[in-house]
C-alpha cells in the first residue's frame, strides 16, 4: 500500500506548493511506500515565516509545560514504539531490532529533555561591586533549520529536535530523503502531544533545493545538521557567511583494538555486532580491526567464519542478520570501494558482491565483507565506505595501534578489547575519538552522555547529555545593581 505524505507548516498538512512528488522506496524489496512531495523555496519561505510567527509565543511558554509536551511525546512514543519500528524497517531497512532501538533512543530522549524543562540550569556568581547580584540564564536563539541523515530515521530527528523545543526555539525540520515517512510521523506525535501549531514545521524535498532555501534564508538563526563530510563543509560554508551558528555531525572511521591480552570470544562477538549492524550504516559502525600480531591470525579466522554465516534479507524476517543498503546508489559506492581494496592489495576472505539471488535482486544487499592485509595508507583503511565492509590491520604494539587508529581524519568513536588496565588508561588517555569504549565496540552510545566526534567529524559540538541544549540556546549575563548609586566595574576598584 502506498502511503501519500505531506508537509506539515503552521499546523496544517498539506502538499508542495508546486504539487510535484517523488517516491519513497523500501530497500528491502524494490516497492513502493510512500509519496513525498519535493518541496521547494516557496514552501521553505512558508515554513520560516510560520516558524518565525510561532516562536514569538512559544518563548514564552514556560520551560516546564514546554517539557510537558515532550513528556506526552514521549509517552506515544513508548505506545508506537512496535509499529515505528516496524515502518523503519520497511524504509530503510534494519532489522527490526535495531528499529526498535532507534526508536527507544527517542523515547529516551523526550523524558530526558522534557526533564530540562525544569532544570535548564543557569548559575549564580559575584560582583566585584557592593550591593550587586550577577547571575547568567538561558534564552530561546529563535528559528533553526534541523537537517538529518537516514540511517536513524527517528533517533537523530529526536536528538535535534527535542532539545531545540525545549529551550523555546521554532523549528524547521527538512529530513532525509530517504526517509520521510518516520519524520513525518515524528511531526504527528509531537502534534497530538500537544506542540502548538508553527513550532515544528515539516518540509520533505531534496537537499539541493530544501536544505539549500533553509540554510540560505535570512531568518534561519542556527542549523543543526548530521550527514556527510562534504554536505557538511558546504552547509558550514554558507551559512558561516551569514554567520549563523552551525553545529556538524559528520563520518567516521572507527577502530576496534584488539590486544594480545583481549577476550577474543567477546571481541569477535563485540565487533561483528558494530561492523554489520545496520549494515554497517552507522557513523559509529566499526570498519577497522587494529589486531596484534601475535593474536591477528587467530582472530581472522574467527572473523571470517562469523562473517561468512551472516545471512542477508528483509530486516522484518527473524532469520535476517543484515539488512539491505539505503539505496543504488550507496550500493555502487559500497562495491566501488571493494574494487579500490582489491586493487590496493587487501586480500578479501568473505562477501564483497552484490547480491543477486532470488528475493535478494530485489532490493540493495551487499554480501557482509572482511578484508585483510589492509596497511594504513590504503584508501579503504581512510575513507568512509558506510557499508559492511571491514579491514583488518596489524599492530605490533600498544603504541603502534593507537598511532594507526588515530592516523585518519574522523574522530568519532573508537574501542579497546585488553584486560591490562595500564593499557586501557593509556588509550582513554591517547585515543583522539569523542567516544572510547572499553571491552565494548564501537556503538552503542547512551543518550545521557555527550555524543560527538574529534577532527573532522564535526565542528566542535555535542549532542545529547547534559549539554544537549547547550547549542540551542543563548547565554544572557544578567547584573543586577541594588546600591542605588553609579557603580563602574574595574574602575571603582
Ligand atoms: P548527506 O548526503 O550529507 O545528507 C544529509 C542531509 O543533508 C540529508 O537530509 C540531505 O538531503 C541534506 N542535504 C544534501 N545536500 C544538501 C545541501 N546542499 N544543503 C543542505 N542540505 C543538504 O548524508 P547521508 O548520506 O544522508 O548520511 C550519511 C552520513 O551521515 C555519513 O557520513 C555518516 O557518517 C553521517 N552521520 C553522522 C552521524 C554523527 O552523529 N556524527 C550520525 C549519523 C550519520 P537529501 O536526503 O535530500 O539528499
Amino acid at each position: 500500500m502506498s502511503y501519500r505524505i505531506q508537509n506539515y507548516i503552521q499546523g496544517k498538512w498539506q502538499d508542495a506548493v508546486s504539487g510535484r512528488i517523488t517516491d519513497d522506496v523500501n530497500p528491502a524489496t524494490g516497492q513502493v511506500i510512500a509519496e513525498v512531495p519535493a518541496s521547494s523555496g516557496e514552501d521553505v519561505l512558508r515554513a520560516v515565516a510560520a516558524a518565525k510567527d510561532a516562536q514569538r509565543s512559544w518563548r514564552l511558554v514556560p520551560p516546564p509545560k514546554r517539557g510537558d509536551v515532550l513528556y506526552r511525546a514521549g509517552a506515544i512514543l513508548q505506545r508506537r514504539k512496535e509499529e515505528l519500528a516496524r515502518a523503519m524497517t520497511r524504509e530503510m531497512g534494519k532489522v527490526l531490532e535495531e528499529a526498535r532501538g532507534d526508536v527507544q533512543e527517542g523515547i529516551d530522549m523526550a523524558y530526558y529533555m522534557a526533564g530540562e524543562g525544569r532544570r535548564s540550569f543557569g548559575f549564580t556568581t559575584t560582583s566585584e561591586l557592593p550591593d550587586k547580584f550577577a547571575m547568567a540564564v538561558r534564552d530561546p536563539i529563535g528559528v533553526g533549520a534541523i537537517i538529518t541523515p537516514w540511517n536513524f530515521p527517528m533517533a537523530i530527528p529526536t536528538w535535534k529536535c527535542f532539545p531545540a523545543l525545549v529551550a523555546g526555539n521554532a523549528l524547521v525540520f527538512k529530513p532525509a530523503s530517504d526517509t520521510p515517512l518516520l519524520a513525518l510521523e515524528l511531526g504527528r506525535i509531537l502534534e497530538e502531544a500537544g506542540l502548538p501549531p508553527g513550532v515544528l514545521n515539516l518540509v520533505f524535498g531534496s537537499g539541493s533545493e530544501v536544505g539549500e532555501a533553509l540554510i540560505h534564508h535570512p531568518d534561519i538563526q542556527f542549523i543543526s545538521f548530521t550527514g556527510s563530510g562534504d554536505t557538511g563543509r558546504r552547509v558550514a560554508s554558507e551559512a558561516g557567511r551569514d554567520l549563523k551558528r552551525v553545529s556538524l555531525e559528520l563520518g567516521g572511521k572507527n577502530a576496534v583494538i584488539v590486544m594480545d591480552d583481549a577476550d577474543l570470544d567477546l571481541a569477535t562477538d563485540a565487533i561483528i555486532w558494530s561492523a554489520y549492524g545496520t549494515t554497517g550504516q552507522r557513523c559509529t559502525a566499526c570498519s577497522r580491526v587494529i589486531a596484534h600480531r601475535r593474536i591477528h591470525d587467530e582472530l581472522v579466522d574467527r572473523l571470517e567464519d562469523r562473517v561468512k554465516a551472516l545471512r542477508l534479507g528483509d530486516g522484518l524476517q527473524d532469520t535476517t542478520d543484515v539488512g539491505p543498503v539505503i539505496n543504488r546508489a550507496a550500493l555502487e559506492k559500497i562495491d566501488g570501494y571493494v574494487k579500490i581494496g582489491e586493487g590496493e592489495g587487501a586480500r578479501k576472505v568473505a562477501g564483497g558482491t552484490i547480491a543477486t539471488e532470488g528475493d535478494l535482486a530485489r532490493g540493495f544487499f551487499y554480501s557482509p565483507t572482511l578484508f585483510t592485509d589492509v596497511t594504513p595508507a590504503m584508501r579503504v583503511a581512510r575513507e568512509e565506505i558506510f557499508g559492511p565492509v571491514l579491514s583488518v590491520l596489524r599492530a605490533d604494539s600498544l603504541e603502534d595501534a593507537l598511532t594507526t587508529a588515530n592516523d585518519v581524519a574522523y574522530g568519532l568513536s573508537s574501542s579497546i578489547f585488553t584486560q591490562d588496565v595500564n593499557r586501557t588508561f593509556k588509550a582513554i588517555r591517547d585515543l583522539a575519538t569523542g567516544i572510547v569504549y572499553i571491552n565494548q565496540g564501537t556503538t552503542g552510545a547512551e543518550i545521557h552522555l555527550p555524543f560527538g566526534g574529534q577532527k573532522e567529524t564535526g565542528n566542535g559540538h555535542r549532542e545529547a547529555g547534559v549539554g544537549g541544549i547547550d547549542f540551542f540556546t543563548e547565554w544572557k549575563a544578567v547584573y543586577i545593581d541594588y546600591s542605588g548609586r553609579m557603580q563602574r566595574a574595574q574602575i571603582d576598584t
